[in-house]
Formats: C-alpha cells, sequence, structure tokens
C-alpha cells in the first residue's frame, strides 16, 4: 500500500493488503475477543506495549482497515471509528477538554452536534461559545481565553450549506495554540481534506456519504499528527496517565496521540465502539466514494440549476450556483463539487410544503441525507413541526423550506419528478 496513491486507488484499497491465499475482500471479523497462548502477551496489550487485537470494545481488525483507509484518503496519521457521528463530536471534544474549559463553535453546525454542545456538554461543565461564521478574526479573538481548547466548524454545514472560512478560523486556532476540528461528514475526503487547509482533526458521521447506501450509523475521528500538543494547555497528553502506569501519550504514540488517546482512554470507558459489521458495510460504500460524490454534485448541481430558474422556486440555496454568498468558498475548498444535498423555499410557503412533499414520487420522505437514494424533507411539518413560524425562521427552517438530498438517480428522472410535483403548486 502507499501514501502516493491517488483518493480514488486510497478508497479501493487502503487499509487491507491480503497475504497468499486470504480473502481478497475484507473479512467481517465477528468476534469480541481474540486468542494469545501467553498471559505474558496479553498482559503485554492491556499495558500498550504490544500492538494486537484483544478485544473488540477497543480495536477490530475490520474496523481497523476502515480506520486505515480514511485517515490516509484524508492525509492523517491514525483515525478512529466510533458507533455514530454524535460520538466522534462528543469524543472528539472530550479527548482534549474538561470541565471548567470551554472550545468555540461556529454556530451553523448540524442541530445534533450543537443540542449536544449546548445542553450535554455545558451539564458537563464544558461551556461551548457559539460564534457567527461570518464573524471577524478580531470578534473570535475575543471569544477566545486561556481556557479555550479548542475551535469547531462543519466544511459545509449541515442543513445551512455555509462554508467554512478555513483560512480564518484556523488562523484564530493558531494563535491560541489550539486545534482547529472540522466536520467533514457532507464534503467527505473526496471533495475536502481539511488536514490541507488547516484543519488539525477531522470528524464524520460516516452514516451518511461514506457508507452512502443508508444502512449503518457510524462515525470516525482523524488526526492530522501535526498539531504540537506539548504547549502546556494538553497535560491529559503531554502528562503521566495513571490508569497505564505512568504511560505518557505524546511521548508513547508520537504524531498520533490524540487519536490513541480517544481509543484507549475515552473509548474503552464509554464504550461506544463501531460494530464490526457495520465497519465492513461503511467499507464497502467507502470504494466507490469518489465515484458517488462526483455524480451527487453533478445532479445536485442540475437540480439547483434547475429550481432556480422555475417560477414556483422563491430561492434556491446551493453553494455551487455563482450568486450564492458562499460560492468564493467553495471554489476554494470544494472545487470538485458541492455535495448532493440543496435546499430550496417555494413561494407558496408552509402550504406549498407539504403539498409538494406528498406530490413527489421519486423522492422519497425520509429523515436522513446523504444516501444514493433522492430524499426529501419538509422540517415545518415534520421535524420542526412544533416551532412557531417565528421559531421556525430562527431555527433556520422557514416554513418555505425544502432539503432536498439529491441522489444518482438518472438527473433527467429527478427533474421529471420535481417538474410534475412543482405543476400541482399555485404560484
Ligand atoms: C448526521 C450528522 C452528524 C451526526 O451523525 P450520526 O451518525 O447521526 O450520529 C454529525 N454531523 C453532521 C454534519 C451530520 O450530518
Amino acid at each position: 500500500m502507499s501514501n502516493d496513491w491517488n483518493l480514488e486507488t486510497k478508497a479501493v484499497q487502503s487499509g487491507y493488503d491480503p497475504k497468499n491465499g486470504e480473502s481478497r475482500i475484507t473479512p467481517i471479523v465477528q468476534s469480541t475477543t481474540f486468542k494469545y497462548d501467553t498471559a505474558e502477551e496479553v498482559g503485554k496489550l492491556f499495558d500498550l506495549e504490544a500492538d494486537g487485537f484483544f478485544y473488540t470494545r477497543l480495536a477490530n481488525p475490520t474496523t481497523d482497515v476502515l480506520e486505515k483507509k480514511i485517515a490516509a484518503m484524508d492525509g492523517g496519521v491514525a483515525a478512529l471509528a466510533l458507533a455514530s457521528g454524535q460520538a466522534a463530536s462528543l469524543t472528539s471534544v472530550l479527548n482534549i477538554c474538561q470541565t471548567g474549559q470551554n472550545i468555540i463553535a461556529v454556530s451553523t453546525i448540524y442541530g445534533g452536534t450543537y443540542a449536544l454542545f449546548d445542553n450535554t456538554l455545558k451539564k458537563m461543565g464544558i461551556e461551548v461559545r457559539f460564534v457567527d461564521p461570518e464573524a471577524s478574526e478580531a470578534e473570535l479573538s475575543k471569544v477566545c481565553d486561556d481556557n479555550t481548547r479548542a475551535i469547531f466548524g462543519e466544511t459545509l454545514a449541515n442543513p445551512f450549506l455555509n462554508i467554512l472560512d478555513f483560512e480564518k478560523f484556523s488562523k484564530i486556532a493558531k494563535k491560541y495554540q489550539i486545534p482547529l476540528i472540522v466536520d467533514n461528514t457532507f464534503a467527505t475526503p473526496i471533495l475536502c481534506r481539511p488536514l490541507e487547509h488547516g484543519a488539525d482533526i477531522v470528524t464524520y458521521s460516516s452514516t451518511k456519504y461514506l457508507d452512502g447506501h443508508a444502512t449503518s450509523v457510524g462515525g470516525l475521528i482523524v488526526d492530522g499528527g501535526k498539531f504540537d500538543w506539548n504547549n502546556g494547555k494538553f497535560p491529559e497528553l503531554t502528562e503521566p496517565d495513571s490508569a497505564y502506569h505512568g504511560l505518557v501519550y505524546t511521548k508513547h504514540f508520537g504524531p498520533a496521540a490524540y487519536v490513541a488517546k480517544a481509543r484507549v482512554q475515552l473509548l474503552r470507558d464509554m464504550g461506544n465502539c463501531l460494530s464490526p459489521f457495520n465497519a465492513f458495510l461503511t467499507n464497502i460504500g467507502v470504494e466507490t466514494l469518489p465515484l458517488r460524490m462526483q455524480r451527487h454534485s453533478e445532479n445536485a448541481l442540475k437540480v439547483a440549476e434547475y429550481l432556480r430558474d422555475h417560477e414556483a422556486v422563491a430561492w434556491v440555496n446551493y453553494p455551487g450556483l455563482a450568486d450564492h454568498q458562499d460560492n468564493v468558498l467553495a471554489t476554494r475548498y470544494l472545487s470538485a463539487g458541492c455535495s448532493g444535498v440543496l435546499s430550496f423555499g417555494l413561494k407558496g410557503g408552509a402550504e406549498a410544503g407539504k403539498k409538494f412533499i406528498d406530490s413527489v414520487k421519486l423522492a422519497t420522505l425520509v429523515v436522513h441525507v446523504a444516501d444514493v437514494r433522492t430524499g426529501v424533507l419538509h422540517p415545518a411539518s415534520m421535524t420542526h413541526r412544533q416551532l412557531s413560524d417565528q421559531q421556525l425562521v430562527e431555527a433556520g427552517a422557514p416554513p418555505e423550506l425544502i432539503r432536498f438530498s439529491v441522489g444518482l438517480e438518472n438527473i433527467n428522472d429527478i427533474i421529471a419528478d420535481l417538474e410534475q410535483a412543482l405543476a400541482k403548486l399555485n404560484y
């Protein structure tokens, strides 16, 4: 296996190198445990003095393949798979932040992450300071202090679709000697590799495009391996851990210290591991990721252009459109495509939204985005139905908003479906 391979080759081949006579396909090692000959060997594994699998909560050969592949595709040194995207976000922060400390997060991050940060982390004594994606460097500097331990943002925000200004946020992170953690779920390593733009840690909900077929909930954390933890702010990585006989993560694991600690400490303690079967399915999904992301992006751009020119449609939000507010950032960071999700507003408001949803035939109504099938959601009558019109606007999901996840069907069929559904509306 080579680190010089292009992305398409890594997607297919990285992580698994079968020996003579072994299975060509990554096997599903559906086993909780692994056999050893002597107590001494097992002791060494437990003390982290030897490498090897011993219990699937910590590491598993099938999961290991997926981790190595995603690390290679992102240009990182190591990765950790977890039970979900939520587990990845939580672990990425808890690994370097504790009670009394704080992190900065872009306010437009995914709603599930926002809730985790604003409720659960708060109860744990970690303050999350939300900042506007448009905040100036001076404003961002004002929000950071000596207790700030990370900055968290999303490459392509779900569902706002604004694009992270990597240059601005990585500059602040460097100034305060804290890592920039970037959730790259919607872009995937195919459309953007955050480590190349100043991020230090990358997270994923692999539930979305990495799996891509809506079969498996999962998450990943990728360690860029370049952040210098030895600046006095991260004693949990640079000072002895009594749980491992005084082991110092940065000394023992070198550039992969961050993700190694997340595994042998937090994953060990909290137990939110990915199942080998889900790792197997996700790994197969990733094999076709380069092709899929290209087609998702092409189809979504065509849908966005079609909707922009349709009389029933008030507005379209897709960063690949030249007049989008973040099109300059899209050109800089997502030059290969802007992924498959877009949103639009119908002139007929909430009523039209509901009617549209009931009229589409090929597009299916799902509370999910980012898989091979075109999916559609009307937050005002579904996920956000308890909110008033005013609250809907504040939540970034005005009553007329339709979220559209463009799949891999033939573009003519997708547009024909939109056409017949839009024709049923009064505008
Ligand atoms: C879905 C999603 C998550 C949460 O992932 P789960 O796998 O559902 O736990 C986190 N971040 C983003 C950007 C997402 O779209």
